[in-house]
């Protein structure tokens, strides 16, 4: 077993997920099997319970887990999906300590921090890594190092180190060089202090990632090494890029592959970046402008939605077409008739999941929007369960109607709790969550779409679309066509609509650069499509 741990110094926010991803990437792309373990040290069990404001969107495992961004990150980069236990956090090592504690497996022993807790988080590790088969595992330490919170895993990794021994575990600390005062010079300071603590805790870092605004000069290099005690070789910069798929390129051309071939004595082998290069070309080059809205209330926080950006990233590498997102705070629609107004003018729009009250009225004038004007639309999770609800008030002419999440006792609830959650008292890890099949109807958009009528999304919710109106719908031409297993709804579109369908999960989670998903593919197709009716480019080249 080979380890390559990444830890992250200064400030929080450095893009340590990114850099950790891209150096998965960067073995990937030499066939060497890797897998990512993202540490995070809070309590909370996952990250199911948190805002998004917090730590930003939560994402969903195929095993319904529901777990840190970052996995999204992993499973982008390396296109290979994951399950729960490559996400540990604090809450699970003591949960499964105290477990065994009460069952009596310490029995006689005082249970302590070291060695037990860091005893569980060596175990984890090696479980890991064992059963994901993989020559090389890479583990994200979040946090900042210094904080009392991450003492025990990072003592639990020095401990490995020492079991492994050389040439079996490396180090890449991740600190930010920040650029100030009136002549713009680069700082190494905070990265001295910051590896200063490193080795306090006794991990001397192998390689150091320098982030920042600007490519670090030579000189710059040779200090941090210097102080740090790393060959200047050693010392990465990783400037900020416009697109994040570009970083496995950046640490590539500075060598990082032979250097982790040093540190972790693998046998260093040309990488592939074939495919992956293509798709920055295409990307890079893309050209036809589509405007796609994005009608959410966390938009002040981009992560909140990251994975719809992304997903978004995928297809401008795929199409070629450039995608501009556009964010709108669905608690200002309402208020501005101009932002509504601005909005019509989108060539597609997209409501994404949420839960609760607060900027619901905005999604369902955006979906009123979206419909009526005749705007490409996709409606994910809770703006799919707001598409039933404007079609039941707008269509039906069922004013009140509305989701049992915001209003109980509702007299129209479009939208209902799911079977089976009406006993549910624990709110942490009990939606209905992670993949599940569905069933498409033949003939229909979305089977067009996915060209195929059995597929396998990732879910997250508590409520669904309440089959009592589903006659109604079909009546005035909002159809359901597709259902789970056990027949509930997964699926609703328009039929007489250039592109309207809403879906019950979350497809943004299965979306990768090397293979972008089929709905955000066909919404970018669509509002292409409507907008070159609208004003034809002269030989526009068909889309790929
Ligand atoms: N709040 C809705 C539900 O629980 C939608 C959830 C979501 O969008 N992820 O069903």
């Amino acid at each position: 077993m080979k380890v390559l741990v990444v830890t992250g110094g200064v400030i929080s926010g450095l893009g340590k997920g990114i850099t950790t991803s891209s150096l998965g990437r960067l073995l990937k792309a030499r066939g060497i099997a890797v897998t990512i373990l993202k540490i995070d040290p809070y309590l909370n069990v996952d990250a199911g319970t948190m805002n998004p404001y917090q730590h930003g969107e939560v994402f969903v495992l195929d095993d319904g887990t529901e777990a840190d961004l970052d996995l999204g990150n992993y499973e982008r980069f390396l296109n290979q999906s994951l399950s729960g236990i490559h996400n540990l956090t604090t809450g699970k090592i003591y949960r499964s300590v105290i477990e065994k504690e009460r069952r009596g497996d310490y029995l006689g022993n005082t249970v302590q921090i070291i060695p037990h807790v860091t005893g569980e988080i060596k175990r984890t590790i090696r479980e890991v890594a064992e059963t994901a088969g993989a020559e090389v595992i890479l583990v994200e330490v979040g946090g900042t190092v210094g904080d009392i919170e991450s003492m025990p895993f990072l003592e639990a990794l020095r401990e490995l180190s020492y079991e492994l021994g050389e040439g079996n575990m490396g180090f890449v600390h991740t600190t930010l060089v920040p650029v100030v005062g009136p002549v713009g010079e680069a700082k190494t300071k905070p990265t001295q202090h910051s590896v200063r603590e490193l080795r306090a805790i006794g991990i001397r870092p192998n390689l150091i990632v320098a982030r920042g605004p600007a490519p670090l000069t030579a000189d710059i290099k040779t200090k941090i090494s210097l102080f740090c005690d790393v060959p200047p070789e050693a010392v990465i910069s990783v400037p900020d890029q416009s697109l994040i798929y570009e970083v496995p390129l950046v640490l590539e051309a500075q060598g990082v592959g032979p250097l982790l071939a040093r540190v972790l004595r693998l046998t260093e082998r040309p990488p592939d970046y074939t495919a992956w290069k293509e798709l920055l070309a295409t990307h890079r080059s893309a050209r036809r402008p589509v405007e796609v809205a994005i009608v959410g209330k966390y938009t002040e926080l981009r992560d909140a939605y990251l994975s719809h950006s992304e997903a978004f990233h995928h297809v401008q590498g795929h199409l070629g077409v450039e995608v501009r997102l556009q964010w709108y705070d669905s608690e200002d629609i309402p208020k501005s008739p101009a932002l509504l107004a601005r909005l019509g003018g989108s060539d597609a729009i997209l409501v994404p999941g949420g839960f609760g009250a607060r900027g619901v009225e905005g999604k369902v004038r955006a979906i009123e929007t979206a419909r009526t004007k005749g705007i490409p639309f996709l409606g994910v999770c809770y703006g799919f369960q707001m598409a039933a609800i404007e079609f039941a008030r707008h269509e039906l002419g069922l004013a009140s109607a509305t989701t049992s999440e915001i209003e109980p006792t509702a007299a129209e609830p479009v939208v209902c709790l799911l079977e089976g959650q009406r006993t549910v008292a624990d709110l942490g890890g009990t939606m209905r969550l992670g993949a599940q099949r569905v069933v498409l109807t033949k003939g229909s958009k979305v089977a067009e779409v996915y060209q195929k009528t059995e597929i396998w999304e990732r879910h997250r919710h508590r409520y669904e679309i309440n089959p009592n109106y589903l006659d109604r719908f079909a009546a005035r031409g909002l159809a359901a066509t597709g259902t789970a297993v056990d027949g509930r709804v997964e699926v609703l579109e328009v039929r007489d609509h250039p592109f309207f369908v809403g879906v019950q999960y979350h497809p943004e989670f299965l979306s990768r650069p090397e293979a972008p998903h089929p709905l955000y593919l066909a919404l970018v197709r669509a509002a292409v499509a409507r907008k070159e009716v609208a004003s034809p480019v002269a030989a526009a080249p068909a889309l790929a």
